[in-house]
């Protein structure tokens, strides 16, 4: 027998000028083409020795081999997989078999007519275009091979450019070996770092090893272990964290590994880490999920938009589906259904599984202090799981230490409590100290003190948590009077009667007369119900933004909004009795000014015109040490 040329169907031979061209951006792909067939080939070979034992010839131990060869400029794939007959050559590499590719074919011609270099590589990616991306790179391809369980081996070869030929090669061992004639500018593949480059980022957790050789030496590139796709019962805890460590590029130790199988409507399998450290992109602009996203155990991205939230842009590890095409284009993946489905199964069970953990307090607390800033960022964007993410929520509260959840919460309101009530602000210990809350902590009224960023956005539009509002106490609100105090609080107490209380009268004439020396400094002064220990404070008015809110705006270059601010006097307080008397006059105006920079201080916010502050704190100090 000899050389026989034939032509490649017309669809591939257009298919392979359009695949050259359109791919030449993304050249590193071919080697996971390469590599992908191989692995292909071997599993294909794996399981029919199932039955066929002897079709392996001894050798089952399924391996790739990349052999470069510097001097004559080739770049060898080698399998040891199930082969092709001379019949096999001629039909998977020389015309499209498969259904429906011939349409595609059409669909890409007329699609590259239109110079639409996007779209193009999108309906590319559509379909496998695997082999011919070989010859991106090679001027010419042979293909040695002989098929598992016979005795002759086959050489074919190519430049891609119509035809192609076919002869019988007697040494060739079982399996194949694709023989890439580089093209002068890919020859960065023949280096071992180049190789190892490609092999690492696409094809690490292919499951047999990737082999370079180097004349006598050969080391594996890859993991060469779908981790995955084993049965969990087979995994040990140590092995988990490997594969956190490879995959995740991370040092610290899972918190929480979700190792997950779906089958039915869509297959998919989910290894998915919550770390122990944040990661130092976390608030990051971008604010970018990293799942990777891996076909068939062949990585595709990891920048699958739309495949996980980006409050959960922490989470590290893969997703694998068969039901994805290998060659899926990265604009083929935006707003992809399958995508989005596979990441709602995977989100329910992430938080599931972070739920479940939350059962251990002292551990859920180590999770919540590094990412429930990020977590909370759910409530504002997920509708369909607020819900759920409420109940994964922990809070500060003024009055007990450590953590606690919205059912912590509720379980301990007192009667005619409705609302959930919340203060934001700097930090703890500034918003415990806060005057705002006094009036709820001698009812014993718990607030929820939110230190985060994000908790001015979520609470201005959360749902109700079981039916109880959230309230932030800062926005004057007004509801103390309709809560009972708790027997143990101490408002509860018994308090000596009042001998000479001020009039209303005169404390609504009092308060006019500081809004009257403040202009427009605040909005209004009120008579306040919250305050008990302090004689004032200031607070956001039920429109507009809250104060805390306005820093943090300011503190972004972002001057536009603006709180209404409202100063609220403690009727009851000895220094506002005795201003109630004379309200009039410089001292009056001194005095005014000062609880107003208290106020202001007592806040967070600094004193509109410190010289004057300290010049009447002065006056004040003399007349009551001199
Ligand atoms: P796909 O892998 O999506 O089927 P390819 O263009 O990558 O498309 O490959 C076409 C076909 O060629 C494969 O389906 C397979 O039958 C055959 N093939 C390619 N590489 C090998 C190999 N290394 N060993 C055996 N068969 C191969
Ligand atoms: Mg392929």
């Amino acid at each position: 027998m000899t050389v026989e040329t034939l032509h490649f169907q017309a669809e591939v031979a257009k298919l392979l000028d359009i695949v050259v061209h359109a791919l030449y951006s993304q050249k590193d792909v071919f080697l996971r083409e390469l590599i992908s067939n191989a692995s292909d080939a071997c599993d294909r070979l794996r399981y029919a020795a199932i039955t066929e034992p002897a079709l392996t010839e001894g050798d089952a131990e399924f391996k790739v081999r990349l052999i470069p060869d510097e001097t004559a400029k080739l770049l060898t794939i080698a399998d040891n997989g199930i082969g092709m007959s001379r019949d096999d050559l001629v039909e998977n590499l020389g015309t499209i078999a498969r259904s429906g590719t011939a349409r595609f074919a059409e669909a890409l011609a007329a699609q590259a007519a239109k110079a639409d270099g996007e779209k193009t590589l999108s309906l590319i990616g559509q379909f496998g275009v695997g082999f011919y991306a070989a010859f991106m790179v090679a001027g010419r391809v042979d293909v040695i091979t002989r098929k598992a369980g016979e005795a002759q081996g086959w050489k074919w070869s190519s430049d891609g450019k119509g035809d192609f030929t076919v002869e019988p090669y007697d040494e060739a061992p079982r399996g194949t070996r694709i023989v890439l004639h580089l093209k002068d500018d890919a020859l960065d593949y023949l280096k071992p770092e180049t190789l190892t480059r490609v092999v690492k980022t696409y094809s690490d957790h292919i499951d047999l090893p990737v082999v370079l050789v180097e004349g006598e030496e050969s080391r594996t590139l890859n993991a060469a272990a779908a981790l995955w796709t084993r049965p969990k019962a087979e995994i040990t805890p140590e092995q988990y964290k490997e594969f956190y460590h490879h995959v995740g590029h991370a040092f610290d130790d899972p918190w929480l590994t979700v190792h997950m199988h779906a089958e039915g409507a869509i297959e998919y399998t989910g290894l998915v880490f919550v770390p122990s450290d944040r990661p130092f992109d976390l608030f990051d602009p971008d604010r970018r999920q990293r799942l990777k996203l891996y076909v068939r155990r062949v990585f595709i991205t990891d920048d699958c938009e739309g495949l996980v939230p980006s409050y959960l842009r922490f989470l590290k590890g893969i997703v694998d589906t068969p039901d994805l095409p290998l060659n899926v284009s990265r604009e083929m993946l935006q707003d992809n259904p399958l995508v989005r489905k596979i990441g709602r199964g995977l989100v329910g069970r992430v938080l599931a599984e972070i739920g479940k953990a939350s059962e251990d307090a002292t551990r859920y607390a180590e999770f919540w202090e590094t990412f429930g800033a990020v977590l909370k960022e759910g409530i504002y964007e997920d509708f369909e799981r607020r819900a759920t993410i409420l109940d994964l929520c922990r809070f500060r509260s003024s009055l007990r230490d450590g953590w606690i959840s919205l059912a912590d919460y509720v379980a301990a309101m007192p009667e005619g409590q409705e609302a959930i009530y919340f203060l934001t602000g700097d930090s703890v210990a500034a918003l415990k100290a806060n005057p705002q809350i006094e009036g709820f902590t001698a009812k014993g009224v718990e607030v929820l003190l939110l230190t985060d960023t994000i908790d001015e956005f979520w609470t201005t539009m959360a749902p109700p948590y079981k039916e109880h509002r959230f309230a932030s106490v800062a926005m004057a609100g007004g509801d103390l009077a309709k809560i009972k105090a708790k027997d143990d609080a101490p408002e509860a107490e018994p308090k000596p009667e009042d001998e000479n209380p001020t009039a209303e009268a005169d404390i609504h004439a009092l308060a006019l007369a500081m809004k009257a020396v403040f202009g427009d400094e605040v909005s209004a002064v009120k008579s306040s119900e919250r305050l008990t220990a302090s004689p004032v404070c200031l607070v956001s008015g039920d429109a507009g933004v809250s104060l805390h809110m306005e820093r943090l705006l300011k503190a972004h270059n972002r001057t536009g909004a603006h709180a209404d601010r409202v100063l609220e006097i403690n009727p009851k307080h000895p220094v506002i009795k005795a201003l109630a008397q004379h309200a009039e006059g410089d001292a009056f105006a001194d005095a005014a000014w000062l609880l107003l920079d208290q106020a202001r201080i007592v806040e967070g916010e600094p004193v509109a015109d410190a010289a004057a502050f300290s010049r009447r704190l002065t006056s004040v100090m003399e007349k009551g040490l001199l």
